[in-house]
C-alpha cells in the first residue's frame, strides 16, 4: 500500500495552507476532506439558482500578506477588494455612520459629540498600537516560557524587547487592554451610547461573552489587526466569495504536486506504539504516513477521532476543558433587488458597508442575556453586508446576495437540539430586525439559508460551531493555545500535529496556524523551510 510523507486532515483554508507549504518543500502530501467540497468555513456555495453565498465567513482582512505572496495566490485566482465603513441604525430614525475618510468621520461623530470626535484619534492610535504589537506574533510560533530551548529563549527576549520599547505607561495599558471588557475600554474614550454600541460589536463577534465580560477588548483586535493591500484595519471581499481564498490555496497545493481527496472523512487517527501511522477513513480505507496533520478543531481531533488510551490523561483532560462554545448564527439571503434604507441619504456609500441595528450598550448586553438563557437573541446584533454591491459575480444582474452574521445564537436551545420551528423563529427575528429599517426588504427575499451553530457543526465539523475553533480569551491564547505545553503545533503523539484555528494565533481566515504548523513540521523533518516567518509589513 502507498505510504505518503504526510496526511493533512481537513481541507479548510488552514489545512490547505499547511499542505501547500509541505508540498512546496517536496513532501508527498494528501489532504483528505469529509465534504464533497473544500474550504471549511471559508467557502462559496451555490445553493439557490445562480446565487453564490459565502456561507460562513464573509469578509477578508486577516489573511497574512506574506502567505498570499509566498503561495502566489493571485496566480490561483484570489482577488480581494476593500470596502469601507459601517452604519448603525437607531430606533429614533437617525443613524451613526462610520466612514474611512477622516474628515467625514470626524464631522459625523461630532454630530453626536464633539468630545467623542476629538477622542477618536487617541482611541484609534491606542488600538492600532495593540494591533501592531500582536501582528508581529501572528506568523511565528508562540514561545514556551517554561522552555530552555535557545529558540524559545530568543523569541521571549524579542517579545520582551518589543514590550519594553512601548515605554512604561503603554506597558501598563497593554496589560489592562488584554484583560478588560470592550465596554470598559470604550468608556475610557467615548460618552455617546450609539458610538460605543457601534464599536463594541467587534469585541463580541464569534464569542460566547458579552460586552461587559473581561477579555472582550482583546477580541476587538481580531477585527482590526488585518489589512487589505497593507491598509491595516481594512476589510475586503474575496471576489467570488470566501471560497476563492480556499480555492486559491488549493490551487497552490495542487500546483506543488499535492493530492486532494474529497468525501474522505477521517474516522480514526491511527496510533501504534506511541507513533502516528496514518488515518482510517469513514469508508473503511486506511491511508498511511509517518506524519498526520489535523486541521480539525482540537476537541474533534483528540476526543472524537482518537482513542483516549493513546493520549496522556492530563492532556486529554485539558482538551476536554478547552472552551469552544457556539454563539453565532448566519442567514444567507438571495434578493430580487437592492433593499432601501430610508434613514440613509440616496446613494449613500454606507449601503456598501457593515450594517448594524443595535444602538445602545444596554441592548448589546441584553442580546447576550438571551444566549445565557439558552436561546437566540430576540433583539439580535447583526453584522449585515451586501457583497454584490462590490462583487457582481455572486448573483445574477440586478439581484443581490445579503450576508447576515448574527450574535447571539446558541449551539443548542436550552440544552437540546434545535426544532425546525425554532430555526424559523430565529430567522424571523433577524429578518424582522432588518425589516424595521428597510420597508421593502421582506418583499425582495427569494431564498434564505439559515445556519445555527448546530448546522455549522454538522456541516464543517467545528465543535459547537464556534467560529474561531475555541474562544479567544487570554487563558487560550499564545503559549496556552490550545493546551499549555502543546502550543507549538505538536501533540503528545509522535508524528501527529495540529494546524487548525484551535492553535496559535486562532480563528479567522488568516492561514497563519496552517503556515506556522508546516514550518514546525519541516524543522522536525529537517527539510528546507518554505514558510515565511516574522516578515512583518509595518
Ligand atoms: C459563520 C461564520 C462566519 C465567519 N466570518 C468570518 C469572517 O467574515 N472573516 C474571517 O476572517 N473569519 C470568519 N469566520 C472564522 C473563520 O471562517 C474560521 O475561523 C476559519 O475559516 C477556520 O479555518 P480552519 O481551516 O482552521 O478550519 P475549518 O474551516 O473549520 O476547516 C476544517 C475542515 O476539516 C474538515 N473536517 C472536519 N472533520 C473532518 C474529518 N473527520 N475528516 C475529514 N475532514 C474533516 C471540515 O469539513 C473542514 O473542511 C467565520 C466563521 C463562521 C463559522
Amino acid at each position: 500500500m502507498k505510504k505518503y510523507d504526510a496526511i493533512v486532515v481537513g481541507a479548510g483554508h488552514n489545512g490547505l495552507t499547511s499542505a501547500a507549504f509541505l508540498a512546496k518543500a517536496g513532501l508527498d502530501v494528501v489532504c483528505v476532506e469529509k465534504n464533497d467540497y473544500i474550504g471549511g468555513a471559508a467557502v462559496s456555495r451555490n445553493l439557490y439558482e445562480d446565487f453564490w453565498y459565502s456561507n460562513c465567513s464573509y469578509v477578508c482582512s486577516l489573511l497574512r500578506p506574506e502567505i498570499y505572496r509566498a503561495l502566489e495566490l493571485h496566480k490561483h485566482g484570489l482577488q480581494v477588494t476593500p470596502y469601507g465603513g459601517s452604519v448603525t441604525f437607531m430606533e429614533n430614525g437617525d443613524y451613526y455612520g462610520s466612514y474611512q475618510d477622516a474628515e467625514v468621520a470626524y464631522r459625523e461623530m461630532a454630530r453626536f459629540s464633539r468630545h467623542d470626535a476629538d477622542a477618536y484619534k487617541t482611541y484609534s492610535a491606542d488600538t492600532m498600537r495593540q494591533c501592531r504589537f500582536i501582528r508581529d506574533f501572528l506568523l511565528s510560533t508562540a514561545p514556551d516560557p517554561t522552555s530552555f530551548k535557545p529558540r524559545d529563549i530568543r523569541e521571549l527576549i524579542r517579545i520582551g524587547g518589543k514590550f519594553l520599547d512601548m515605554g512604561e505607561d503603554r506597558m501598563y495599558e497593554t496589560i489592562r487592554f488584554w484583560t478588560m471588557s470592550v465596554a470598559e475600554y470604550l468608556d475610557e474614550y467615548f460618552e455617546t451610547d450609539v458610538i460605543k454600541a457601534a464599536f463594541s460589536g467587534s469585541g463580541i463577534i464569534g464569542t460566547a461573552l458579552g460586552i461587559h465580560s473581561p477579555g472582550t477588548a482583546y477580541v476587538l483586535l481580531h477585527h482590526y489587526m488585518g489589512d487589505v493591500d497593507g491598509n491595516v484595519g481594512s476589510w475586503g471581499f474575496a471576489r467570488g466569495g470566501m471560497g476563492a481564498v480556499s480555492n486559491s490555496i488549493a490551487g497552490a497545493f495542487q500546483a506543488a504536486g499535492g493530492e486532494l481527496r474529497t468525501e474522505a472523512g477521517v474516522d480514526k487517527i491511527i496510533v501504534r506504539n506511541g507513533k502516528v501511522t496514518g488515518v482510517g477513513l469513514e469508508n473503511g480505507d486506511e491511508i498511511n504516513a509517518d506524519v498526520v496533520v489535523s486541521a480539525m478543531d482540537v476537541k474533534r481531533t483528540f476526543l472524537t477521532c482518537m482513542d483516549k488510551g493513546d493520549l496522556p490523561a492530563e492532556f486529554h483532560k485539558r482538551v476536554e476543558n478547552f472552551k469552544i462554545r457556539g454563539s453565532s448564527g448566519k442567514l444567507n439571503i438571495a434578493l430580487d433587488g437592492l433593499p432601501t434604507f430610508p434613514a440613509l441619504p440616496e446613494g449613500s456609500s454606507l449601503y456598501n458597508s457593515d450594517m448594524h441595528f443595535i444602538d445602545s450598550m444596554e441592548r448589546m448586553e441584553r442580546a447576550y442575556d438571551d444566549w445565557k438563557d439558552g436561546t437566540w437573541s430576540k433583539d439580535p446584533y447583526i453584522d449585515m453586508l451586501i457583497p454584490t454591491l462590490n462583487d457582481p459575480t455572486m448573483a445574477p444582474p440586478g439581484k443581490h446576495f445579503m450576508s447576515c452574521f448574527v450574535q447571539y445564537c446558541p449551539h443548542q436551545v436550552e440544552g437540546r437540539a434545535w426544532k425546525s420551528e425554532e430555526k424559523d423563529a430565529f430567522a424571523k427575528s433577524v429578518i424582522d430586525q432588518i425589516g424595521n429599517y428597510s420597508p421593502d426588504f421582506k418583499d425582495l427575499i427569494l431564498h434564505v439559508e439559515v445556519r445555527t451553530p448546530e448546522d455549522i457543526e454538522r456541516e464543517i465539523g467545528i465543535t459547537e460551531g464556534n467560529i474561531f475553533h475555541g474562544e479567544l480569551t487570554m487563558d487560550q491564547l499564545l503559549f496556552n493555545r490550545p493546551v499549555p505545553g502543546y502550543a507549538q503545533y505538536r501533540s503528545p503523539v509522535a508524528g501527529l500535529y495540529m494546524c487548525g484555528s484551535s492553535t496559535h494565533p486562532g480563528g479567522g481566515v488568516m492561514a497563519a496556524p496552517g503556515a506556522n504548523a508546516a514550518r514546525e513540521i519541516l524543522v522536525d523533518l529537517k527539510r528546507r523551510n518554505t514558510v515565511p516567518e516574522n516578515f512583518g509589513d509595518d
